[in-house]
């Protein structure tokens, strides 16, 4: 068995790798042991997922929407409260950590006494780390879509088409910068209905799927709590889809005719985060 990535042998590769961080509360799509090697693996969780992890957005939509880490602990997330605090939550309080004396001694005896949480609602375009997550996530779910059968698995690991991508993730081979598009297509927190999915309500915490233009281009789409991330497999360039957006009068790929919005919204509306909270002490 081949490595995906990096096309060395990886039968004894133990490492299962998860196409999106679990850290983004992802227990579902993930790839079975060997078809990224663990030198891979450990590669993108240090250089991809870590950085992207940290990126201010990202953490603050862990934050309020509670998504644990992989080591079932809540996310922190920063706040300005005389400086720069930690803060984390769990169901009843609201906690702040800071290590420098003067803000916690500011906070204790009542001088400090606003907060402000900032609310990023969506990433920075043209992040390099956002580039080189999706680009990794859109040939893994090329695996993830097929199957893991030997036939597929060969074909994605040898298509030469694919080298590009596949060693501007793994190697940070040229172009430096792959482009990708970003906009955001519902709410996060938005719930949706569709009879043939569920019975219930229900919020997409993520998905993904596949387009080809009619120029014969394949786009990867994946959407994260309502932000719409697109690259293409065959150029660094993000032109087709927008020439696609265009002959498709803007319509969102993944979302289906079936598949109804019934309530918008419900946590940002009423949500503390982005305001500025103040506190009282007796
Ligand atoms: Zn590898």
């Amino acid at each position: 068995m081949k490595c995906i990535f990096c096309k060395c042998l990886s039968d004894n590769s133990k490492s299962i790798e998860h196409i999106i961080p679990e850290s983004l509360g992802n227990k579902k799509h993930y790839l079975p042991r060997g078809i990224v090697c663990d030198s891979c693996n450990n590669y993108f969780a240090v250089k991809i997922e870590k950085p992207l992890l940290e990126l201010p957005y990202f953490r603050s939509v862990r934050f309020r929407n509670d998504i644990e880490n992989k080591k079932g602990r809540p996310t922190l997330d920063k706040g300005i409260m005389g400086g720069i605090v930690s803060i984390g939550k769990d169901e009843q309080f609201l906690h702040i950590m800071t290590e420098n004396p003067v803000i916690a001694k500011g906070i204790i005896n009542g001088h400090i006494k606003h907060m402000i949480l900032p609310f990023n609602s969506e990433p920075e375009s043209n992040d390099i780390n956002v580039s080189k997550f999706l680009c990794k996530a859109a040939l893994e779910s090329l695996i993830y879509r097929v199957g893991p059968v030997q036939e597929w698995l060969d074909e994605v690991t040898e298509h030469p088409q694919l080298d590009t991508i596949r060693n501007y993730v793994r190697y940070g081979n040229k172009p430096s910068f792959w482009e990708y598009h970003q906009r955001r297509i519902y709410q996060e927190g938005d719930e949706f209905f569709n009879k043939n999915v569920s019975k219930e309500p229900y919020e997409i915490l993520h998905e993904f799927n596949f387009i080809y233009s009619d120029e014969g281009e394949l786009f990867y789409v994946l959407v994260i709590m309502g932000i719409e991330f697109v690259v293409s497999l065959s150029s660094g360039e993000i032109s087709g889809y927008r020439k696609w957006l265009i002959q498709n009068a803007g319509k969102a790929p993944l979302q289906t005719d079936d598949e109804l919005k019934v309530r918008n919204n419900p946590r940002g509306v009423n949500s503390w985060i982005g305001k500025k909270i103040s506190f009282y002490t007796p």
